[in-house]
């Protein structure tokens, strides 16, 4: 894989471009392919934004938004032949294609040149050009600094400046997790200098609840959180029938683990959520304890030490008893000196 920096002698000419991100679109994936969309649509290249699937409402806001191609919801044919027509693809906020389902494999047998931005563990060795960092708060602002090294910071307008921020804000927990340096900082001062309305961006992401989203979060917090004080673990497990009664929607359960890992004295929290084929789960830990180790161990997932994801065709209940078994079996590196009240 070759250095980003060299990618700026191919982009002197216009190019056929593809973005892609990974399953269901987070803040960053979103926020990190519309920056760059606008960013390349103003260098006078041909960009289209393919997501795998759809993604949140309160992400909906982003320039370039009505423009993005969900491949879900088309036959797949569209993009099947974007992919493949393609002069350069960038693959964003994902490390291995099998985070964006069907079109990985379009993606892995394209002509094009592969173009990879990301900072999650264990990258699959299949791009032509990259920035890869794991210790990167965000892929957000490793656009950001591909953009700044090419010598176009002038270019990144308060539209694109705000996908950004709002890329940097959700994947360090709204600048809480250990992975807000110094850099992330001074990054978001100079979004915000190029015009990101910082607090505006935080209401439409944090702040544009729907009455039954709150209502599931009460209810889940109350029905659905189970704590094993002993091992420092903790769990929400949802139906598809608990999603259905309160009209959930893509997004709606995002940011519920963090509750379980608020709890005084965790070291590991999770979400399992009942789909059609199996059950979908996020991991969260503290300190040391390596989740996306153990999500690629058992749930055919990975992601970052501590935020990691997976997915398992056992059932809920299944699910659960697994994952029981896992806690006894990592006792000791759950420990933690805060006893759990
Ligand atoms: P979340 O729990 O918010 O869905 O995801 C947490 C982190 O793990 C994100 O960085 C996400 O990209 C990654 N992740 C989530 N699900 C999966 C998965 O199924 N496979 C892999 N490799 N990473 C995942
Ligand atoms: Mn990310």
């Amino acid at each position: 894989m070759q250095e980003i920096a060299k990618l700026k002698e191919v982009l002197k000419a216009p190019q056929n471009i593809i973005i892609t991100t990974h399953h269901k679109p987070d803040a960053d994936a979103l926020g990190s392919s519309l920056g760059l969309y606008n960013y390349l649509i103003s260098k006078g290249h041909t960009v289209k934004v393919i997501s795998p699937s759809d993604y949140p409402d309160f992400l909906k806001w982003m320039k370039g938004n009505s423009e993005v191609i969900v491949y879900d919801e088309e036959d797949g044919s569209k993009s099947k032949k974007l992919v493949e027509e393609a002069d350069i693809i960038f693959c964003l906020d994902f490390s291995v294609l099998n985070r964006i389902n069907g079109l990985g494999e379009y993606v892995r047998e394209a002509k094009a040149v592969k173009v990879l931005i990301d900072h999650h563990r264990d990258p699959e060795a299949f791009a032509d050009y990259g920035s890869h960092d794991i210790h990167s708060a965000s892929t957000a602002q490793l656009v950001y600094k591909m953009i700044v090294s090419f010598g176009d910071k002038a270019l990144i307008t308060k539209d694109i400046a705000e996908c950004f921020y709002a890329g940097i804000m959700t994947d360090t927990g709204s600048f809480k997790h250990p992975n807000t340096n110094k850099e992330v900082h001074e990054i978001v001062a100079q979004l915000i200098d190029l015009g990101a309305d910082n607090s505006e961006v935080s209401r439409l992401i944090y702040d544009t609840n729907s009455l039954d989203r709150l209502k599931f979060l009460g209810f889940a917090l109350s029905e659905r959180l189970q704590v094993y004080p002993e091992y420092h673990a903790a769990f929400f497990a949802v139906s598809m029938e608990d999603l259905k009664k309160f009209n959930s929607k893509t997004g709606d359960t995002e940011g519920l683990v963090n509750y379980a890992l608020s709890i005084n004295g965790i070291t590991m929290a999770a979400l399992f959520t009942e789909t059609e084929d199996g059950t979908k789960l996020s991991l969260r830990s503290i300190g040391d304890f390596e989740v996306n180790t153990l999500a690629n161990q058992y749930f055919s997932g990975g992601g970052h030490k501590n935020a990691a994801g997976g997915k398992t065709d056992r059932n809920l209940s299944e699910t659960v008893e697994l994952f029981k078994k896992i806690i006894v079996k990592y006792n000791k590196e759950l420990e933690n000196k805060t006893p759990i009240e």
